[in-house]
């Protein structure tokens, strides 16, 4: 065994290393990303039992369950977006599992957002961010902290108003800036999907989801726990399944954190 995956199990062992479940549960109760009356929405979970141990299976207990592909902790692949529609390996099962894995830098804006819900991520943020922690490095998953996903009621996780879902998330400068300039694999968020409530609005609609997409890069959305993650040092394992021809799909994300 390489020397690097020995101590990572040793070290995993011994506890200093960790793993942290950044993934919410899955289930009929998931919150879903309401889109305006006109477009196709997304069905709840739903799940159904096969047999429990009788006379339907008498050794055996398993469920069926149907799912959007964008529905709870989640992976978005460049296929999802118009803007990444034409670009190689673009689907879930054809991006190169490496892609897979990366590092964290997770930006702490929970206290704009404790302020304003409507809080939009900006260039200089994140600037401000690299002159305490340093350089974004290509690779990484930059994850937005929020502290959105302790919103435990389904009403204040989707926080719908008259005029659409108000949730924090990211101009499209600075989805620009971390595609283009920082190469990152994605952006991973703890609200239904990686733009902000309002970016049906915006100009262009969903400017993450086009800039990152069209840049042939990665979203997680639906992510908790990033409280637990320090700015820098934790590895993203993010795997999500292989449908074929998928443009996302529910995974389960892990961090392996000191
Ligand atoms: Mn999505």
């Amino acid at each position: 065994m390489s020397l690097v995956l020995a101590k990572l199990i040793e070290e995993l062992t011994d506890g200093r290393l960790r793993i942290v479940d950044l993934t919410q549960p899955l289930s009929p109760q998931t919150p879903l990303l309401p889109l305006p009356p006109q477009f196709n929405n997304t069905p709840a979970f739903r799940i159904w039992e096969l047999s429990r141990y009788d006379e339907r299976g008498p050794a055996w207990y398993w469920n069926a369950f149907e799912t959007g592909e964008h529905t709870g902790t989640h992976f978005d692949a460049p296929v999802h977006w118009v803007s990444g529609k034409d670009l190689p390996d673009n689907t879930v099962d054809r991006i190169p599992p490496k892609k897979f894995v990366g590092p964290a830098c997770v930006i702490d804006v929970s206290a704009e957002v404790a302020r304003n819900p409507d809080y939009l991520l900006t260039p200089e943020r994140i600037r401000q961010w690299e002159e305490q922690y340093g350089r974004i490095p290509a690779g990484a998953w930059v994850l937005l902290r929020t502290d959105w996903s302790k919103r435990t009621d389904p009403r204040d996780y989707i926080n719908l108003k008259e005029n659409g879902p108000h949730t924090p998330g990211l101009v499209k400068e600075s989805s620009a800036f971390l595609a283009l300039e920082r190469d990152v694999l994605g952006v991973g968020v703890e609200t239904v999907g990686t733009d902000a409530g309002q970016a049906v609005t915006f100009d262009p609609p969903f400017p993450n989801h086009y800039v990152m997409h069209g840049s042939g890069k990665f979203g997680l959305a639906g992510l908790c726990n990033l409280d637990q993650l320090s700015p820098t040092g934790a590895i993203v394992v993010a795997a999500p399944l292989k449908i074929v021809g998928g443009s996302g799909s529910p995974l389960r994300v892990i961090a392996i954190t000191p």
